[in-house]
């Protein structure tokens, strides 16, 4: 799929607010400062010096939608202060990938998560999990707000032989780092294609002691049986839609993640979860990302 590229140069007081929006509706944004400075030897950017921000989504029907949603914000903004109109471009596939490349960071989340790309050369402290991904083409690099958060919660509630259930897999970093944490069984779902490649090629890349089974489709699913955890970093809509789907594949003591939820649409995915049957044992906030941690509200026992 070709991927919509819309790039803003910016003065250094707008690139926190023009990130921020673009945040909300691309899949990936980009600030790149001007170059000239080593920031290993103590240097700083001039404070003054223009800085670009660009923003990645995939070129798809939702792609107007996204660019008028950030037309309107670029012109809300431009109320307090002129921003210059984005450039937009179509970037194909192969681009898309190369540029990842160049802007994937080595990540630390929770107590001893490290996700580095396949290129860097860190290595694993004693007690550190590394994990490798090469997102390619989907989603799912641990440096979206909720993808981070889903990973704190896998490591924390994690128990060594859990079954685990990853719905829209993306990348497969749920997936990879469930089985590299000791789960005993991971099947991951995703409608896209994309995806279901990714997640294989991410599994077999971090060499992980299992079978992590990938199908390409979405819950419900026939013979699925019941899981220990189930991760879902979807969507408000999708949560509200699958929600009895999400319910009946957890097993009697199972505890469902939940995210891709922005705050304004929290109570209303809390409703229909609570409505198919499941209890809000937790909930998190990140930037204005929410993750619900739930249990199956006929079960007492914590
Ligand atoms: N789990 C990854 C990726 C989340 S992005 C992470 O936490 O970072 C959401 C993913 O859900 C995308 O890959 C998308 O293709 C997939 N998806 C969208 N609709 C879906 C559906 N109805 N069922 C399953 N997966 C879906």
């Amino acid at each position: 799929m070709d991927w919509v590229q819309l790039q803003v140069t910016v003065t250094p007081e707008l690139v926190e607010p023009v990130s921020e929006l673009f945040h909300r509706y691309a899949k990936s944004v980009v600030v790149e400062q001007s170059g000239g400075f080593n920031p290993d030897e103590g240097e700083e950017p001039d404070p003054s010096a223009p800085v670009m921000v660009t923003a990645y989504f995939p070129n798809d029907r939702r792609a107007a939608w996204r660019r008028e949603r950030i037309d309107f914000g670029v012109r809300v903004l431009s109320l307090i202060r002129p921003v210059p109109s984005a450039h937009e471009r179509v970037v194909s596939p192969k681009e898309w990938e190369e540029s990842w490349k160049e802007h994937f960071p080595v990540l630390r989340v929770g107590n001893g998560l490290v996700l580095a790309p396949p290129w860097s050369e860190v290595e694993a402290a004693p007690g550190q999990v590394l994990v490798r991904l090469d997102p390619g083409l989907a989603f799912g690099t641990g440096h979206h707000p909720t993808t981070r958060r889903c990973l704190t919660e896998l490591e924390r509630l994690m128990k060594p032989g859990a079954r685990v259930l990853d719905v829209g897999c993306g990348s497969g970093v749920l997936s990879v780092v469930a089985a590299r944490l000791g789960a005993g069984e991971v099947r991951a779902l995703d409608i896209d294609a994309a995806a279901v490649r990714a997640t294989r090629a991410n599994t077999r890349a971090n060499g992980v002691p299992m079978d992590v089974k990938v199908t390409r489709g979405t819950l419900p699913q026939p013979g699925l049986g019941a899981f220990d955890l189930v991760l879902a970093n979807l969507s408000a809509r999708l949560l509200i839609t699958l929600a009895p789907q999400l319910c009946a594949v957890l097993a009697n003591d199972g505890v469902l993640v939940g995210s891709g939820l922005l705050e304004e649409r929290r109570d209303e995915v809390v409703a229909a979860l609570e409505g198919a049957g499941l209890a809000l044992r937790a909930e998190f906030h990140d930037e204005e990302w929410v993750t619900v941690v739930c249990k199956r509200g006929d079960d007492d026992h914590e």
